[in-house]
């Protein structure tokens, strides 16, 4: 007689504690059989859908599924995750079944002219191969957020949106350079100094930012409370990092920089105890995905050459809507999909708050998003939703411009690299005949009066503002912003502009 294995778990994270019992000479059928009944699902799955199930030790590594799963504890048991996919449709599209009917037809004409025949045979044969379940693009997007999921699209295709059509064609030998190299290791110093605003971000490689990325995805509580695959998110953040174009400023480091930031003012204000952690990944994802595919031109030029962006977006926030929608496109890929075991309830909520947060980094909606906060600023209430929603947009926005909150060394390089962008911008629009902006025009700017407008009129009162609600803001955030005004104020009265 084997010997027969007890194994305890819960099923998605429920509070129940189930036992099944597993024996060796179980087929991987049985095993699987076992655990549906424990799921209360059928191994089936259902009319539509496969049932997909993953199985995970209390420490969250994936356990191998079969008839030698170890054994475990009533204390510590594993985590069954059960996840309906839905099954490639198997139905012929309505205009192939139209094209196998005009063939049916003319073959029975031309019955008796055989080469003809054979012929049209093989058309037949050609139509039937063709892999069912590549849905059209229009049949994609009234499909439902999950069946998208599934779709694969040619890269190609004339019909695809512009974000997705940049999501698909995507370097792919970086990506499995940065997949096959092992996960580096960070000292708790490192870890530690991650969680502070005067991080230099220059000290490493890109594959290392996205070590760093992964441990805050960790510290966050996040892989833990969403029980998201480890190799998801490592695989979503080397994707990002090649769809983020190789721009002077609006790069994957910008990415990582706005990232961090974000995580710094969560961790000195202790604001990160008082977010959900649907909040919190909401503006991890807002953060990563904030800049997604940034062309290195602004909206003004957008509007005014008349790219596709702004025939697509209507001229509202372009840039900004591409951004969320080539982070939404890649979350399309289930390999990429870090929200992927969200219920739906907490799916829609979160894809919510990262389109607001993303689209809350256009500098068009600035005083508007100012003006409100300040009227919740003086009594802001953590009951109320609205509130909260409008704090997660004011922490992104304070973390997309906050670079001057770093110290000087780290900090100076952005500026170059921003003012290299505007210039270029500035250059083409001159070539075009576009109408520039004063701040963007190399003949016209320096370095010192760029910041010591910008620091002082936008900087610092946005700061400010948020220090109403946010404790400790002073020490760590403000008062390096007021040094570095001071800095290129006193710059500026050695060099005046030209
Ligand atoms: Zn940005």
């Amino acid at each position: 007689m084997p010997i027969v294995t007890q194994i305890f778990l819960k099923v998605n994270n429920s509070s129940k504690v189930e036992s099944i019992r597993i024996r060796p000479n179980h087929t991987m059928k049985e095993v699987k059989s076992v655990l549906c009944a424990a799921a209360e699902v059928s191994d089936k799955g259902t009319a539509s859908c496969d049932a997909v199930l993953k199985l995970y030790s209390a420490k969250n590594a994936l356990v191998p599924i079969g008839p030698n799963i170890p054994k475990n504890t009533v204390e510590e048991p594993y985590n069954l995750q059960i996840k309906m996919v839905p099954k490639p449709s198997v139905e012929t599209p309505v205009e192939t079944k139209k094209l196998m009917e005009t063939i049916k037809a003319t073959t029975s004409v031309l019955g008796e002219v055989p080469s003809l025949k054979k012929e049209v045979e093989e058309i037949e044969k050609k139509i039937k191969s063709v892999p069912l379940g590549v849905a059209s693009s229009s049949q994609a997007s009234a499909a439902p957020a999950v069946a998208q999921n599934t779709t694969k699209k040619p890269n190609s295709d004339p019909t695809l949106h512009l974000a997705m059509l940049r999501a698909s064609n995507y370097d792919k030998e970086t990506v499995d350079k940065i997949m096959a190299t092992p996960r580096p290791v960070f000292s708790s110093t490192v870890t530690e100094h991650l969680k502070h605003p005067t991080f230099n971000i220059w000290n490493y490689t890109e594959i290392e930012l996205i070590g760093l990325m992964e441990n805050m995805f960790e510290e966050l509580d996040l892989v833990k409370t969403f029980s998201i695959d480890k190799d998801i998110i490592r695989n979503f953040l080397a994707r990002v990092s090649v769809t983020y174009n190789a721009n002077p400023f609006h790069n994957f480091k910008h990415c990582f920089c706005v990232t961090q930031m974000m995580y710094g003012i969560l961790n000195v204000t202790g604001t990160i105890s008082k977010l959900t952690p649907l909040e919190k990944l909401a503006l991890i994802c807002g953060t990563i995905g904030h800049d997604l595919d940034h062309p290195g031109m602004n909206n003004a030029y957008q509007i005014n050459a008349n790219t596709d962006l702004t025939i697509i977006y209507n001229d509202i926030s372009p840039l900004e809507n591409h951004h969320a929608a080539v982070l939404f496109t890649l979350f399309r890929d289930p390999t990429l999909n870090i929200l992927g075991t969200l219920p739906e309830v907490q799916y829609r909520e979160c894809r919510k708050q990262i389109i607001n947060c993303i689209l809350a980094t256009d500098m068009a909606k600035h005083g508007e998003i100012l003006a409100k906060f300040k009227t919740y600023s003086t009594d802001f209430n953590f009951e109320d939703q609205a509130q909260r929603q409008l704090l997660l947009q004011m922490i992104i926005k304070c973390s997309d411009i906050s670079n001057e909150v770093r110290p000087k060394h780290v900090s100076e390089p952005w500026v170059d690299n921003l003012l290299e962008e505007f210039f270029c911008q500035s250059d083409k629009e001159k070539k075009e005949g576009l109408p520039t902006a004063p701040f963007m025009d190399r003949e016209k700017v320096t370095k010192p009066s760029a910041q010591v407008g910008f620091i002082g009129f936008v900087m610092i009162p946005l700061f400010e503002l948020v220090s109403k609600v946010l404790p400790n803001m002073d020490e760590p955030i403000i008062q390096p912003i007021k040094k570095a005004h001071e800095y290129y104020k006193s710059m500026l009265e050695v060099k005046p502009p030209a």
